[in-house]
């Protein structure tokens, strides 16, 4: 089970002009990156992409306008988000806010073996480490480092500490049966989830993604063969679908953001490092939220600037026809 922060939820709630009740925050804290992950940033990452982080203070009255709007749910994502040093801090503040029941983290895991007992007892609940491969020259080839002992030892930190984990795959050539299998067996005794996540064109990556996409269909294939069955949703779930096997611990997942109807179950916004508002992660539109997070008097303003926003959500990202609108790549907004 999901360990939650305790808090009561608010009663207020956010709908889109779809009808879709939003309540889920993505929330980009940095964005820095250490790793050169092919598809993402494979020069590195260049210096201040969307500007200056929000402070501790500004994400402090971000996420209290957000609860009073129903919010329950934040994750914390970049960049990479633990390069910020008060990361434990941030994830404290906003595990305090009365309304907010769970708070994760998105990481590339390079110091989760550090500072996963912290996180915990700030009011982390979950977390999701990306981790390509577990072949540490695959590993190196997709990432551009050599630390997927250092990223697997931050996952066991993890869940030695109570968090609930999530790793996510993102599906390039190359994730052949021996590649599967080996996440697959990870699975058996650890209760994690281990999620496929089918590549997203963004801005920077077109030709690697013409060239090295694998669909999700090929792994769901794959795992019905091996005697995985779909698992019923929960409430509150975004847009994975998620299998389960009688021998295995943990879960398998597929995230397929190329299937119809992927978008109708989106319950969140986004919210970039430097505070502008993303009504979704391949739309045009940025709302800067900035300006009404400098003081405790805007509050009031700043839920009504959200609310206002949101009713121009796009029902749905046009990836299928080749639009990813101004991303060029996700470490800019937050993935
Ligand atoms: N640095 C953190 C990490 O590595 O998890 C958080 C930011 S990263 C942008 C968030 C997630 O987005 C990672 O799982 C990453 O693999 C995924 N991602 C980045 N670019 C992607 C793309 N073009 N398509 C699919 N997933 C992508």
């Amino acid at each position: 089970m999901t360990p939650t922060c305790g808090a009561v939820p608010a009663g207020r709630k956010l709908r889109d002009a779809f009808g879709r009740e939003l309540h889920y925050l993505r929330l980009s804290v940095t964005d820095r990156c250490n790793f050169r992950c092919v598809y993402c940033l494979p020069q590195g990452c260049p210096s201040h992409q969307a500007g200056t982080p929000l402070s501790r203070a500004e994400i402090g009255r971000l996420v209290r306008a957000l609860a009073g709007l129903g919010f329950w749910k934040v994750r914390l994502t970049g960049g990479e988000p633990t390069l910020r040093a008060d990361v434990c801090e941030v994830v404290r503040e906003i595990a305090a806010t009365p309304g907010i029941r769970r708070v994760g983290l998105t990481t590339n895991g390079y110091r989760l073996a550090t500072i996963a007992r912290e996180l915990r007892e700030a009011g982390l609940t979950t977390i999701n480490v990306s981790v390509d491969s577990l072949d540490p020259e695959r590993f190196y080839r997709i990432t551009g480092t050599r630390l997927l002992d250092r990223v697997v030892a931050g996952i066991e930190a993890a869940l030695s500490a109570g968090i609930a984990v999530k790793v996510n795959a993102v599906l390039l050539q190359g994730m052949d049966d021996a590649e599967l299998g080996r996440f697959l067996a990870w699975t058996r005794t650890e209760p994690l989830t281990v999620r496929f996540i089918e590549l997203m064109e963004t801005g920077d990556n077109g030709a690697l993604f013409r060239q090295a996409r694998l669909p999700a269909s090929e792994i769901r294939d794959k795992l019905e063969r091996l005697g995985w069955t779909r698992l019923p949703r929960d409430a509150g779930d975004g847009p994975a679908v998620n299998y389960g096997h009688p021998a295995h611990a943990g879960k398998a997942g597929l995230i397929s953001a190329y299937s119809g109807g992927f978008c109708d179950s989106c319950n969140r916004l986004r919210v970039t490092s430097a505070g502008d508002l993303k009504l979704c992660l391949f739309g045009n539109q940025m709302v800067p939220l900035r300006p009404l997070l400098q003081t405790d008097a805007g509050e009031a303003a700043l839920m009504d600037r959200i609310e206002s926003a949101v009713t121009a959500k796009p029902r749905a990202h046009e990836l299928a026809v080749g639009r990813c609108g101004p991303t060029a790549n996700l470490a800019m907004t937050g993935g």
